[in-house]
């Protein structure tokens, strides 16, 4: 096992067999100690952090495995006005967010010309952030029209790089290339981009995950989030079990290695798993966290999964908590803006 992990190290690469073996690798050590190694070669032990604001739980898809999807009429709707969004955002500045992710459901309440202005006011009253969409699917003309606005980075999550696994995720209507397309075109549109996967969602196989690193490989994104599937009771897919904590720790660090300067998230579904899912990410390689800036009467509608946490360290408010966690393990919590290194 170390000769491949060495490998990775090295090369950035490797092949499919190895890539297998890691995926399932149990005595995990040297891997993780591997991924920090190389995580510190760029960022030293710097966390970076994200005010995640939720804009809307409204969606005009119905994927199978998301709690915010169409079809789910037990869920409370929201949607923040142009306002609220501001609010979040200098509450956040003030806090000591440089970056603000904006991220709902594919709400089409929000004209392009709506998003556009929230964009503007954020970054013409916080010159010094970046702002990061995270609202799906749209036109190439839209991307277009949000970077004119001072969009900095997109986060599009591909989901799944296996064609038939998608299609068991999600509605016919849904499909692996446009969704692919819409990443190309946030790449030639200058955004630094964002993609990645849920871990154990059903169906899914270790050949998936071969592919969604290929594809990874082939995209090379600025940033990479992934985290476990984790069920919730009102989607087609509430029976099925929680991804594994140790699978995506593992995926954690082999992205590291084959990703050296991207920003990779410790997610919330990651802490929402496990009270130590932060920690163990950021000790697999991670090097971002995002905290919730949403109001807090509408944070427990954003309802992806059940039991994803909104309090606690995953709330801005408790940044200092947060930076004493990431302290008691070796780390530092910045507060610049925190670009890609490439
Ligand atoms: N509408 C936006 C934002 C989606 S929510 C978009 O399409 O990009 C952000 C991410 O949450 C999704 O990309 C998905 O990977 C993840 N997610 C959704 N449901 C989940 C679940 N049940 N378990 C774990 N992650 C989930």
């Amino acid at each position: 096992m170390k000769n491949i992990i060495d490998e990775l190290y090295n090369e950035n690469t490797l092949n499919d067999d190895g890539l297998l073996q890691l995926i399932d690798c149990t005595n995990t050590d040297y891997l993780f100690s591997r991924a920090e190694k190389q995580r510190k070669k760029y960022y030293g032990n710097k966390v970076y952090i994200r005010g995640l604001i939720e804009i809307s739980n409204h969606c005009k898809n119905n994927c199978f495995y998301c709690g915010i999807r169409r079809d789910n009429t037990s869920l409370t709707r929201y949607r923040l006005t142009k306002e609220d969004i501001l609010t979040c955002a200098d509450e956040g500045y003030s806090l000591g967010f440089r970056t603000f992710v904006l991220q709902g459901g594919e709400d089409l309440h929000y004209s392009d010309e709506e998003i556009c202005s929230i964009v503007y006011e954020i970054k013409e009253n916080h010159p010094d952030c970046a702002v990061t969409l995270s609202i799906g699917e749209k036109p190439k003309e839209s991307y277009r029209m949000y970077k004119n606005a001072g969009a900095d980075r997109y986060l599009l999550r591909h989901e799944t790089a296996d064609i038939m696994h998608y299609s068991k995720l999600h509605p016919e209507s849904m499909s692996l290339d446009t969704r692919k397309e819409c990443l190309w075109n946030l790449k030639e549109l200058g955004y630094q981009v964002g993609s990645g996967f849920m871990v154990g969602s059903p169906y899914q196989t270790k050949e998936c995950l071969i592919k969604d690193l290929r594809f990874l490989e082939e995209l090379q994104p600025d940033m990479i989030g992934i985290g476990p599937f984790l069920p919730h009771c009102d989607t087609p897919f509430k029976n099925e079990s929680a991804g594994s904590i140790d699978r995506c720790l593992n995926l954690i660090a082999i992205l590291r290695l084959m990703f050296p300067y991207a920003l990779i998230p410790s997610t919330t579904a990651l802490a929402s798993i496990s009270p130590t899912g932060r920690e163990r990410g950021i000790l697999a390689g991670a090097n971002v966290v995002m905290p919730n800036l949403s109001p807090e009467n509408v944070r427990s509608l954003y309802s992806l999964y059940n039991g994803k946490l909104s309090t606690g360290s995953e709330a801005a408010q408790a940044k200092e908590e947060l930076s004493s966690l990431m302290k008691s393990i070796g780390y530092e919590v910045v507060t610049d803006i925190g670009n890609v290194k490439k």
